[in-house]
């Protein structure tokens, strides 16, 4: 060995992560830039982005960081949490995820680097679970049709309030009622969106709702303070008189209670977190979202429902996704896009794993502990506030600050309520030995009892906190999916089974534009289940959580270096509840300064459709502005309609650089034309992708951006959730960031309501995403966004001559993703967008973004993750593919029998008796030497989706369904 000369720093290696996560190798980009006639990466970037707006220098962030270096600085930091025992309750509540969902779903790649199911032939296995997920909400809602999740428990609320005015035709009223005991949490997301819906709230007792004239109500059950009702007859009043009821429902407790759909509710709506999923200081946890029968066409969020495909078999697949709001815009009824995919997963598991009995045991034990305890607080004359009780029990006249200081010592957090209350809330983790310790942390050690002898009692006595009338009667889970999973070799096999027919990026890029679809690296992941991560309640004293509030803190840092703003908000959970955060910032700030009447959004064409359906939901008019025929924004246009509405504008929403794959020229312009005329400048950060170390929003003109940190900050999409979407704002839109009112922030308007259920989001995946900026550092993070771009200029270099790029910037290149134009093939072969995206399925792979921003397209996006070698697999099959078509416009294949329109091929299809078709079983199945080594097999044949709409079938289908 001769003596190695590099220094002891270049040996430790800090910044061998740049390495794992960027997928081109020094070799690997000095081809491809030779492909690219380019000298240099360098001379590839300046062609590409405007100098006007190029960042000079270095982003000032430290690192690079090795992994484990990384992860051992994370573990101190995540050491300063204090991890006590939570019995605060209000929506959140400790759980016990199943060890084999925890290592074979929550931390599987397999799992959760799907992207959301739009390619239903390559993700059958999390359509199942999602469709699990909905069951287990039907049956324990009593409701006849469940969505795949909504963010969180509040903006579901928000969510039924406006579906109760849109589907109260009648009610000629502007007011909502919420009950006085609704969670505090979700009265402030309802004010925020009421304010911009034109609603009033009413606040009152739930029995004075026969006062008030009102379209709609919201009721919590249990309350918040326990209390356990029959919400029958005020439901039959309600409807009586056109109000349409909306129940908030602790899923757990409809194990055991009667379910809101048997008391007559319109709508229920809640968190599925305690079924299995932490804590983790908020978030991410599915909400549920359930409707009757007359709703289910006007649902919001995503359905799965079963259709068939072209076999006839049973398919799932998304259903109604025509109503979805990239499709109607500004005509959109709700902005949601990514949920809550993988937690409606989780939970929808949770319930496989214990089935009926089993989740009939843990709340049953759940609510026999809380009965225990309030039988033991009784006897020594405590005083409850709820006479009926689940899980939680309010109690009054006891000493506040004697009972906080025995709680603290024994590591315990009990909700104090303003009103001098104590409330406590028991879950599937607390023991008879933890009642116990309650018992002397709110009676003093004299008291006496023991659980033993109190469980005798309580047993002997038939004694319960629910009322006979109010016990579930109706059955539920009694579908065969809840009852063959129990051991654990079954449901292993089971959760392999489905993870096995989905594609994600453990077996191949998924090129969808406007997605970035890039590593989320292991290291990145591993701390979401650490416990000092996991299990802490968002409403835990600060104290205890300095260090979610110095990482929160530290990723604040670095991304306000990173998009050149002055202050951060953490709380939006997607990059559509970033954009609706932003709106409202811009209109509190003008309200602020009686500009309030100010509401016009100018939002170019080619907007992602969230954009004008928040801008809707910030009670705003959309002004559609045009593109010219490169791409661009057609500069006079937007001129023209800022100066025609000067005197109303609010504000342009723009994405940078465009969804049309082009960093605009004149960005810098188009943002001084909307200031000049008193506007505001949003400025979509899904594609910050292209943009990170080389410009800043911040710098070119922007107010305030949401970042999709599932996108390019690396938190996995989940197969459609989780996501975080925190906002950038400049200094002046600073204080009108929303605020919480459970957990109110320093330095915001104590007016300013909240935009989610917790203050921080979806606090515990925030460590990925710091994660990967530490590792990264600088110029890691620089020579990803370069190498974005070069990977996606290689992509449309070798494809050229067999599709044609649709638009270019001013030189020539692209950005960090590109639009092939399929419609010139469509016009000499017949052959859609749609056939080449069935047809890469055959070949293993993802299709590309369909048909957005431009009908008729695919729009690429590899990602810096990706290598050369997958780059090359990925246009050879695209070659590969554009040869087949020849053959059809040559006339060899005829349009309606050939392997692109036939596609995907399934090992049905191969296995027929029968073969009448013009190309081979291997052609079909086997086209490339790729997948004769590895071949992922879809599942079904092409799915139907029409038929599924007409027939609209979103519960799990009978056994009997598979046999016919
Ligand atoms: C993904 C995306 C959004 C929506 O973000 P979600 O996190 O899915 O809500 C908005 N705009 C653009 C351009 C996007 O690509």
């Amino acid at each position: 060995m001769s003596f190695e000369t590099r220094s002891l720093a270049e040996l430790t290696g800090h910044d061998a992560f740049i390495r794992r996560h960027n997928g081109p190798d020094t070799d690997d980009v000095t081809v491809m830039l030779a492909t690219l006639g380019e000298s240099t990466i360098d001379s590839l970037i300046n062609k590409t982005l405007p100098a006007s707006i190029r960042l000079q220098g270095e982003l000032s962030l430290e690192g690079p960081r090795g992994e484990h270096e990384t992860l051992a600085y994370l573990k101190r930091l995540a050491g300063q949490n204090r991890v006590f025992k939570s019995y605060i309750g209000m929506g959140y509540y400790n759980t016990l995820m199943p060890p084999v969902i925890v290592r074979n779903v929550l931390e599987n790649p397999g799992w959760y680097t799907a992207y959301t199911p739009y390619q239903p032939e390559i993700a059958q296995g999390r359509l199942e679970g999602l469709l699990n997920f909905q069951q287990v909400v039907m049956d324990l809602t009593g409701m006849a049709l469940a969505n795949a999740s909504l963010l969180d428990e509040a903006t579901a609320a928000a969510e039924a309030m406006a579906l109760c005015k849109r589907a109260n035709r009648k009610a000629k009223s502007m007011a909502f009622f919420v009950a006085d005991d609704v969670f505090p949490q979700t009265l402030d997301v309802l004010r925020t969106r009421a304010d911009y819906l034109g609603f009033e709230l009413i606040v009152d007792a739930p029995e004075r709702l026969e006062a008030y004239d009102v379209f709609g109500a919201l009721l919590q059950h249990p309350g918040r303070q326990g209390e356990v009702r029959d919400y029958t007859a005020l439901i039959d009043t309600a409807h009586g008189r056109n109000i349409m009821v909306a129940i908030a429902a602790d899923i757990m407790s409809l194990v055991v209670l009667k379910s809101p759909g048997e008391m007559g509710a319109d709508i229920v709506l809640g968190s599925a977190q305690r079924f299995g999923v932490p804590m983790g200081f908020g978030g991410p946890h599915a909400a549920y979202f359930a409707v009757t029968d007359e709703l289910k066409r006007m649902m919001p969020g995503r359905v799965i429902g079963v259709s068939k495909d072209s076999r006839g078999n049973p398919a799932l697949r998304m259903a109604m996704q025509t109503r979805e709001q990239h499709i109607r815009r500004e005509k959109a009824t709700s902005n949601i896009c990514t949920a809550q995919a993988l937690l409606a997963n989780l939970a929808g598991f949770y319930a496989v794993y214990h089935g009926a009995e089993g989740l009939r045991s843990i709340a049953t034990r759940i609510h026999r502990l809380t009965t225990i305890l309030a039988e033991g607080l009784g006897r020594q004359g405590a005083t409850r506030v709820n006479t009926h009780f689940f899980d939680t029990l309010t109690l009054a006249g006891l000493d506040l600050d004697t009972v906080r200081g025995r709680a603290l010592t024994e590591q315990i957090n009990l909700r104090y309520g303003n009103d001098g209350t104590i409330s406590i809330s028991l879950d599937e983790t607390t023991t008879a030995a933890d009642v116990a310790t309650l018992f002397d942390v709110l009676l003093g050690v004299e008291h006496g009892q023991t659980v033993a002898e109190l469980d005798r009692l309580v047993v002997a006595e038939a004694r319960q906190g629910i009322p006979a009338t109010l016990e579930r009667k109706s059955e539920f889970l009694i579908h065969p999916t809840f009852r063959r999973y129990r051991s654990e070799t079954e449901m292993l096999r089971y959760l392999k089974r489905l993870e096995n027919k989905d594609l994600s990026l453990t077996h191949a890029m998924i090129p969808l534009g406007s997605c970035t679809m890039k590593l989320n690296a292991t290291s990145e992941m591993i701390p979401v289940t650490w416990p000092e991560f996991a299990n802490i309640h968002p409403f835990a004293p600060d104290e205890q959580v300095a260090g979610y509030r110095q990482m929160i803190e530290e990723l604040s840092h670095f991304l306000i270096e990173i998009t050149g703003y002055d202050a951060i908000s953490m709380q939006p959970n997607s990059g559509a509840q970033g954009e609706y955060a932003g709106l409202v910032a811009i209109r509190r700030y003008q309200h602020a300064a009686d500009e309030g009447h100010r509401d016009i959004c100018l939002i170019p064409s080619s907007a992602h459709g969230t954009n004008p359906a928040s801008a809707a939901m910030a009670q705003m008019r959309v002004v559609v502005v045009e593109c010219d025929t490169k791409g661009n924004i057609d500069i006079t246009d937007l001129r023209d309609k800022a100066e025609q509405h000067r005197e109303q504008l609010s504000a342009i929403m723009l994405t940078y650089p465009s969804t049309h794959g082009v960093f605009e020229e004149n960005i810098r312009e188009a943002c001084e034309i909307v200031h000049a005329n008193g506007g505001q400048v949003y400025i979509d950060g899904a594609n910050m992708n292209a943009q990170v170390g080389l410009c800043r929003p911040g710098d070119y003109g922007g107010d305030v951006s949401h970042l999709n940190l599932h996108k390019t900050f690396c938190i996995p999409h989940g197969g459609g959730g989780p996501g975080m979407g925190p906002i950038g704002v400049k200094a002046h839109l600073a204080p009108y960031l929303p605020n919480h009112c459970v957990t109110p922030q320093a330095g915001l308007e104590a007016t300013s309501s909240a935009v989610s259920s917790a203050a921080f989001g979806s606090a515990s995946i925030l460590p990925i995403s710091w994660a990967y900026i530490k590792m990264m550092g600088a110029r890691g993070l620089r020579e990803a966004t370069q190498l974005a771009i070069l990977n996606a200029n290689y992509i449309a270099k070798r494809l050229e001559g067999h599709y044609s790029v649709l638009y270019k910037g001013a030189n020539g290149t692209v950005a960090h993703e590109c639009i092939l134009d399929i419609r010139p093939i469509k016009a000499t072969s017949g052959i859609s967008e749609e056939d080449i995206a069935k047809r890469l399925m055959d070949y293993g792979f993802h299709a590309p973004t369909m048909s957005f921003p431009v009908a008729g397209t695919l729009m690429v996006e590899p990602t810096e993750s990706e290598s050369r070698y997958e780059l090359d697999r990925f246009c050879d099959a695209m070659i590969a593919i554009r040869e087949e078509i020849r053959h059809i416009e040559h006339g060899e294949w005829t349009p309606d029998n050939n392997p692109l329109v036939l596609a995907p091929h399934t090992q049905a299809d191969i296995c027929s008796e029968e073969w009448t078709r013009p190309y081979t079983r291997e052609q079909a199945a086997f086209p490339s030497d790729a997948v004769k080594a590895s071949k992922l097999w879809p599942a079904v044949n092409r799915v139907d989706n029409v038929y599924g709409d007409r027939n609209l079938i979103c519960s799990c289908p009978s056994i009997d369904a598979y046999r016919d």
